[in-house]
């Protein structure tokens, strides 16, 4: 298969790699419909974080193709939201609600990448969300935001109790700023003031 690799800052490759499989019992391959290049893929790019040959991408979404003997919340064919760290779900830190701190924490760029055609995803069951069926493909942008900014401006609009009747500042209006706004809403803040110096956003 294919893959997007960043051998060095600022140079970026597509690579031909193995087919993912399979290997515990707990993972799952997933084939890739889409997949984000996120602000903190500039990091490396800009020679800010070492690249050395990092394979790249962490907001995916996609089918799964195949999944281990212990997994039971997804199965072959499902559409899937992936995480952009993974986590197992059941440790005391993902049950507090702090799965990017799991034990089994794994970062998905770097090692595993879904810049790809296809990616192995290690914790299947606490990584991956099943969608109700198939998706329409002008849902597939906003179900790619729900990989990593979503989640990210969800968990800092939840950190800041956002709640009715309150007031919430949201400082800078990148894709977490924007989604941590609505976060707040969601969560009935009665007025939010977003910090921009973007006056279309
Ligand atoms: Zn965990």
């Amino acid at each position: 298969m294919r893959a997007v690799s960043m051998d060095a800052p600022g140079q970026v490759s597509v690579t031909e790699r193995e087919d993912p499989r399979v290997i515990e019992p707990t993972d799952a391959v997933v084939r890739l419909t889409a997949s984000c290049i996120c602000g903190s893929d500039l990091w490396p790019y800009r020679g800010v974080e070492l690249a050395d040959h990092l394979l790249m991408g962490h907001e995916y979404i996609g089918v799964v193709e195949e999944v281990g003997s212990e997994v039971l919340t997804v199965q072959p064919g499902d559409f899937v939201v992936g995480s952009f760290v993974i986590s197992d779900g059941t440790c005391e830190l993902c049950r507090s609600g702090y799965q990017s701190k799991c034990v089994n924490a794994e970062f998905v760029h770097g090692t595993i990448g879904t810049q790809a055609e296809r990616a192995r995803i290690p914790y299947a069951d606490g990584t991956l969300v099943a969608t109700p069926g198939q998706p329409d493909d002008d849902l597939i942008p906003s179900l790619l935001a729900a990989s990593d900014v979503l989640g990210t401006g969800w968990f800092a609009a939840d950190a800041a109790q956002a709640g009715p009747g309150n007031t919430v500042a949201v400082v800078g209006d990148g894709a977490v700023g924007l989604m941590g706004v609505l976060a707040a809403r969601q969560m009935g803040a009665e007025r939010i003031i977003a910090m921009s110096r973007h006056a279309d956003r």
